[in-house]
């Protein structure tokens, strides 16, 4: 019914314009009502209430902004199943958990981490009176290694499965066996695309229910020529759409948080450039932003003023914004994507897909006629870009998914019930991977260690560290380094203020080790009372330091509960140094020349970070481990620490003995790959006893 569409459209308008500063409560609950009202999923509510009562598992196919992640919740929750237990919500972007269990909250008129409320890593914003919990697949992963049938959930919501997210995936396939053991739980697939009998296939043929679309047409133009710099070309695109005098929102998509901020800067700067250019009010988004700055976006602009969103692919499906009639796709996001050449994980820029590209321009075209300007060329489209996104299962290092699952009890990952299985290889290269950090043993199976390690919500090397520094006597300070590793950038670098930022910088450099570095910023501010003046002198992030101590305080609960003890070693850093090798001594580099390294298992050349406290001090050590490998211009090695040669030959045998330094590098390489076939063989030995004894 198109002209009741259009009636309606006029009046959520109308409520629109209303929303102005002086608004009461009332009010704004009140017009959040009618707005509730007015979302395609509310005309097919009761119908989706009865084929949800009728079967377990429903899949939920609808439009990106048709109301399915505010809406669902609420349904369930008003229809009584919060009555029987909590009703979950999984999102694939921490972003999207916490912004929508805002929304949800005010919609429902109480305060966010009450009755609403959301969980991410290192961050439960819920209490014993919530019923609704919006949190990553991370965290409902997790919580299944505590309660396996996941009991204290009435209805699970396995929100945007279209983006086939590694966690998403794994609990695919756990929660597929939980359907079948409880009868009493309710589990939703949701799906903005159409790839919906595919997940239905994989729960035995189940319902789905199609969301009736409300969309209008989007014109989408192609580039002529392939496009050099997609910044530049998307500012200049932005500034003409801005000037040829159309009314309505405008969003760009950019593949993350740098080029997000020099499209915002450059945008800015060329709008000054102009005279009588009409206002802009430009809004940057990414998973990084502070959540006050993130809530901007869906604010409504002041009258007569364009809003233009610059965002990452967080905003193709997980965040609606309305209004947006223009969109400019430069055509690229970030995907983690498992490196064989560097031996893991390492997020890089790629082509987005074509089912990316359609997600994207369909943007423009949720409340009236839009335009979508593709930065790439048709021929690009149709010959360059995949149909649709590998899933992450396919494509990451599976080490943390391989401990999880272990300790679920699944010993033979080859049988587990993936709907897209995992490469045999990635699957093997993320074992070999555990059982040189010591956590499965010869057959495969989990080891004590492996056991304590999956207590921890860190990747298997941090937790592989804080467990070895109970036995050095150094985890009070092993337990600040990993907290530190896991927030953000702690270091503040403002603009026009570079040295003296970098030199506030220098000061707490400890010359051998970036490690020792975060621990020693650290010790400062907690001698320094935790003080925020303190951090501002020093150009240091707060509110990352705050966030650090919030972690660490976290992993001391988790340390308490397995009765592991905070001991501290004083000044003592060689400890520290030779703990922390112990966890990365498989990321190691040997000093060859001047100021140049190789790394130490595949002989590749690796570089010192030029914010690295050992670059360019003149101290340049025999040895050193890393945290990770940045893939740039160059190959950087970041976040590194000196070691002994004689530590690594202790802590890696399998890898590294004192002789071992005259050995070639293809020699050393035959050498891994024959112990990993040879663990290969063992663990294919041990599986043939197992099944040998069933069958006895
Ligand atoms: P779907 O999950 O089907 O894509 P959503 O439930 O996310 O749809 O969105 C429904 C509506 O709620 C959209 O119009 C969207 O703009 C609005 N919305 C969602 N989150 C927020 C928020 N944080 N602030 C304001 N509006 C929001
Ligand atoms: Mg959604």
């Amino acid at each position: 019914n198109p002209e009741g569409d259009f009636k309606a459209d006029h009046k959520f308008a109308d409520l629109m314009q209303d929303k102005n500063e002086a608004v009461s409560d009332f009010a704004k609950r009140k017009s959040i009502a009618a707005q509730r009202k007015y979302l395609p999923i509310f005309a097919v509510r009761n119908e989706l209430l009865n084929i949800i009562r009728d079967n377990s598992v429903v899949i939920i196919v609808g439009e990106t902004g048709s109301g399915k992640t505010t809406q669902l919740t609420q349904y369930l929750h008003e229809d009584g199943y919060t009555k029987f237990g909590l009703v979950g919500c999984t999102q694939p972007r921490r972003v999207a958990a916490m912004s929508v269990a805002k929304r949800v909250s005010e919609e429902m008129g109480v305060n966010l981490g009450e009755e609403v409320g959301y969980a991410i890593r290192f961050e439960d914003c819920t209490n014993e009176n919530t019923i609704i919990k919006y949190m990553t697949d991370g965290i409902l992963l997790r919580e299944s290694l505590r309660e396996s049938d996941l009991d204290h959930y009435s209805a699970i919501i396995m929100d945007e499965a279209h983006e086939r997210s590694l966690n998403t995936d794994v609990l695919f396939g756990l929660l597929r066996d939980v359907v079948s053991r409880r009868q009493d739980l309710k589990l939703i697939v949701t799906s903005a695309t159409m790839d919906a009998t595919k997940f239905s296939n994989f729960f035995g043929n189940v319902a789905i229910f199609n969301i009736p679309g409300r969309t209008f047409p989007v014109d989408v133009m192609f580039s002529k020529n392939p496009v050099e710099d997609y910044v530049d070309c998307s500012v200049k695109q932005a500034l003409q759409v801005h000037l040829q005098g159309l009314e309505g929102d405008m969003l760009i998509f950019m593949p993350g948080q740098e080029d997000i901020e020099i499209t915002c800067e450059l945008l800015a700067e060329r709008l000054d450039d102009l005279d009588d250019a009409p206002p802009l009010a430009i809004l940057p988004i990414y998973s990084q932003l502070p959540s006050d700055l993130q809530a901007k976006i869906f604010q409504k602009a002041p009258d007569g003023v364009r809003k233009c969103i610059v965002a990452t692919n967080i905003a193709e499906t997980s965040l609606t914004v309305d209004g947006i009639m223009f969109v400019i796709d430069a055509g690229y996001c970030k995907l983690k994507v498992y490196n064989p050449k560097i031996g893991m994980d390492a997020l890089q820029i790629y082509p987005i897909s074509q089912a990316n590209a359609n997600q994207r321009s369909g943007r423009a075209g949720r409340t009236g006629p839009g335009q979508c300007y593709r930065l790439y060329t048709h021929r690009q489209y149709k010959d360059e870009l995949l149909a649709c996104t590998v899933p992450e299962i396919q494509r990451t290092n599976l080490a943390n998914v391989v401990l999880l699952l272990k300790s679920l009890g699944v010993q033979d990952l080859l049988q587990f019930h993936f709907m897209d299985p995992p490469p045999q290889d990635n699957i093997m290269n993320s074992m070999y991977q555990l059982w040189i950090l010591g956590a499965l043993d010869n057959t495969g199976s989990l080891t004590p260690m492996g056991r304590q390690m999956v207590e921890f919500p860190l990747d298997p090397a941090l937790s592989k560290m804080v467990i070895v520094s109970l036995d050095m006597e150094c985890s009070a300070e092993i337990l600040t380094i990993v907290s530190m590793l896991s927030v953000p950038t702690i270091f503040y670098r403002p603009k026009g203020r570079e040295e003296d930022s970098d030199s506030a910088r220098e000061k707490f450099q400890v010359p051998e080790s970036d490690h020792l570095t975060y621990l020693n910023v650290y010790q400062q501010w907690k001698r320094n009372g935790y003080s925020s003046n303190w951090c501002n002198e020093h150009f240091i992030h707060i509110k990352a330091m705050r966030k650090v101590r919030e972690v660490r305080q976290q992993l001391k609960e988790i340390m308490d509960s397995q009765k592991m003890e905070l001991i501290s070693c004083g000044n003592e850093w060689d400890i520290v140094r030779k703990s922390i090798c112990s966890a990365y001594f498989h990321q190691a580099a040997r000093l060859k020349g001047l100021g140049e390294y190789v790394n130490c298992r595949t002989g590749m050349p690796c570089h010192l970070h030029p914010t690295s406290a050992l670059f360019g001090m003149g101290y340049t050590p025999d040895y050193i481990v890393y945290h990770e490998l940045v893939m740039t211009s160059k190959e950087y090695m970041q976040c590194v620490t000196s070691v002994d040669g004689q530590w690594l030959a202790e802590l890696g045998p399998m890898f590294y003995s004192i002789k071992d330094a005259s050995k070639t590098r293809v020699e050393r390489k035959k050498q891994a790959l024959n112990e990993m076939i040879e663990m290969e063989e063992e663990m294919k030995r041990a599986d043939e006893l197992i099944k040998a004894r069933k069958e006895q």
